[in-house]
């Protein structure tokens, strides 16, 4: 979830220069903890508080008031009337406001990720890294805001189509708690780049953040509405309110189904970035020392709370002792500590029931028959951080694809140590999960790297690198892992709609678009050749009609009597069509009609003709009934267009 190089793995980077500039008005720990209508605002209807903890000292943080109904009507009405400006700027306008809202969090990186550690728990040095990728994210989508468009498409008869490209009103955002800002600028960024407004309820146990970002967005010029915050117990009415066009969820799988639920009430669209138990597969001709760096990458950043850890460490059997080896002694190297030190490598926990949950696992696989290597256990640090909850990274052996811990999602530190002999044998069970968000693979063999990506079911695959996500590449999972993309330009799809407009540039009513296509149709079903030599007999009859002029037309109602100038003439024979489109309908099915009836019964065809003849009527007789004239005219058009009949 965060963009990292793998050479900065467990490095600490040097804690840059706090900015003083917002540093007073992003005193978002004084609450209150909304934001509606460009303000911080205590809900209008308050059904309870929470307790907001510094997940290193257990220290209450804030207190914050959870919204009800109302107040999360009242964010959505905020955003609902900002959207009706917001979505006329032009992407250039937009665009702007969101790269200066990136430039701001670039600004306060260091204010934003002090607020982050305090309220997450994780090292300051991965806290900075997370809000550089927020501002980049910003930064990337206000770059294309102005790229995103329809299309124009040419139709017959200058006539064309406009495919527009869409918002799609308000959007309920819904964030988790292991990357507080980034798992909500992942969502405001695309949905308000396309034009979109959003009411975002940010995790109970981290909503610090997501406040700050929504005052910078203030100063950032972001009109007021356009991002609203509403905090507490939100989500399920966010989900069902009829003017909310969209949920974007990050979070667990059984709440992922849970809001689809809700939201198929009234067919919401959502983006759901859910869980994983994502294989982690190391060839034996890897370069270890990477292959480690990778492992720890893939299990222990963020306290191993990250959704797209690869935690099914697979091994080849021909490397696994000296693998083994070297990770565990990497592992318990990293150091645990004060977040906020920059030699700590691993934070706390986020809150004591999910500490309980993790080293539940841990317990659970030792009685299934897993051995500890290193870890899986609470870690009793000094004041001030003695009710914090630390956990030891853990690797665990003697693993097997049945354990418990190796099939669900444990969301801690907890790496689990798998033997393979094939290539073959490594992907069927890399794949055998309900989940396929992510997978590593580690080899210097281009072609194994290849073959073994395109064959694994996850959404994002490192070839010898782990958890690296650059805005510019989709993040999205296959199966149980979710649904739609979040980052690179792929994600404005899930913010935005498709428009077609049908632009007739003739004077003709809504007939021509169906009839046109419907008499491609039934000119598809005949033969060519018999009805252009069916057709024959009234061409020389329409090209002449082609020289008058549209008065002479106009009044010559009688048919018979146009028929009278009839000539010879070898000219190309559109001119029924022509007649159409130069508004004499009434005229042109009279000489089309006629034609058909009056002079080719008259003519002396053999029995197959004559059958033909009677099918083609019938079809016209069958489209004029349904005032599909145009239809027949094309039927004889591109007949004699196509075939060249003399
Ligand atoms: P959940 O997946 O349970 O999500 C909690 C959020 O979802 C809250 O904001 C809550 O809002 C909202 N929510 C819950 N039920 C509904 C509903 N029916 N309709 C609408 N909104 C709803 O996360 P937890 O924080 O409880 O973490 C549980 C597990 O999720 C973790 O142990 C971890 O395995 C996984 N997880 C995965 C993440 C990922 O990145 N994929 C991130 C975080 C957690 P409200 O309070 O208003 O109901």
């Amino acid at each position: 979830m965060i963009f990292l190089n793998i050479s900065l793995v467990w490095k600490s980077i040097s804690r840059s220069k706090p900015s003083l500039k917002y540093l007073s008005t992003l005193n978002v720990k004084d609450g209150p903890y909304n934001f509606v209508d460009g303000e911080k605002s205590h809900p209008i209807d308050s059904i309870g508080f929470t307790n907001v903890l510094n997940p290193a000292t257990s220290v209450v943080l804030a207190r914050v008031a959870l919204s009800g109904t109302s107040e999360v009507d009242k964010a959505v009405k905020s955003s609902k009337e900002a959207y009706n400006s917001w979505s006329l700027l032009s992407g250039f306008e937009r665009g702007k406001l969101i790269s200066s809202l990136g430039q701001k969090i670039s600004e306060n990186l260091e204010t934003l990720a002090q607020l982050e550690v305090e309220n997450n728990g994780k090292p300051i040095w991965e806290a900075r890294l997370d809000i550089q990728s927020c501002a980049d994210c910003f930064l990337y989508f206000g770059g294309i805001a102005s790229t995103v468009s329809g299309k124009h498409i040419q139709l017959p008869n200058s006539s064309f189509g406009l495919i527009k490209r869409e918002s799609l009103g308000v959007i309920g955002g819904i964030g988790a708690w292991n990357y507080p800002l980034q798992t909500c600028s992942w969502k405001v960024a695309p949905a308000l780049t396309c034009g979109n407004t959003m009411v975002y309820k940010p995790s109970e146990l981290t909503p610090l953040t997501a406040l700050a970002l929504a005052e910078l967005a203030i100063t950032a010029g972001i009109p007021r509405g356009v991002f609203n915050i509403g905090s507490g117990e939100t989500g399920k009415h966010l989900c069902c309110h009829p003017d909310v066009a969209k949920i974007s969820f990050t979070g667990s799988v059984p709440t992922g189904k849970n809001i689809m639920k809700l939201a198929s009430n009234d067919l919401k669209r959502v983006t759901l970035e859910l869980g994983g138990k994502n294989p982690l597969i190391i060839y034996d001709d890897c370069d270890l020392k990477n292959a480690v760096k990778g492992a720890l990458l893939a299990n222990f950043l963020s306290q191993g709370q990250v959704c797209s850890n690869g935690s099914r460490v697979f091994v080849q059997r021909s490397i696994i002792e000296q693998f083994t080896n070297e990770f565990v002694k990497a592992t318990t190297q990293l150091v645990i500590g004060d977040p906020f030190d920059d030699k700590t490598q691993v934070g706390a926990t986020i809150s004591k029931a999910h500490a309980e949950k993790v080293l539940a696992y841990v317990t659970q696989s030792l009685e299934e028959g897993a051995i500890k290597l290193c870890g899986g256990e609470r870690v009793q640090m000094p004041h001030p951080f003695e009710n914090g909850y630390f956990i030891s990274p853990c690797i665990l052996t003697n693993c097997h694809d049945g354990m418990t811990a190796v099939r669900e999602e444990i969301f801690g530190p907890v790496a689990t140590i798998l033997p393979f002999d094939t290539e073959d044998e490594v992907i069927r069970r890399a794949n055998e999960t309900p989940y396929g968000l992510s997978a590593g693979i580690f080899t210097k063999d281009l072609r194994r790297a290849h073959r073994t990506s395109s064959r694994l079911q996850s959404g994002t695959i490192w070839v010898n690198n782990f958890n690296v996500t650059p805005v510019e590449l989709p993040f999205s999972g296959f199966k149980q892992s979710g649904i739609g993309v979040e980052c690179s330009t792929e994600a404005i799809q899930c913010y935005t709609q498709l428009k077609s407009v049908y632009v007739e540039m003739n004077d003709s009513v809504g007939v021509v678009e169906h009839g046109e296509h419907y008499s491609f149709s039934i000119f598809c079903c005949i033969h060519l050749f018999e009805a252009a030599y069916l057709l024959h007999p009234f061409r020389n009859l329409l090209v002449h009609l082609r020289h008058l002029d549209s008065n002479d037309l106009a009044e010559a109602d009688d048919v018979v009597g146009v028929d009278g100038i009839v000539q010879d003439s070898l000219e190309r024979n559109d001119l029924v069509v022509d007649l159409y489109h130069r508004n004499l309908r009434h005229l042109c099915r009279k000489v089309v009609h006629h034609h058909l009836h009056d002079n080719c019964w008259d003519r002396d065809l053999d029995p197959n003709h004559q059958n033909f003849l009677r099918r083609v009527d019938h079809s016209f007789e069958a489209e004029v009934a349904d005032n599909h004239l145009p239809s027949a005219c094309r039927l004889q058009w591109v007949a004699l267009e196509v075939l060249h009949f003399p």
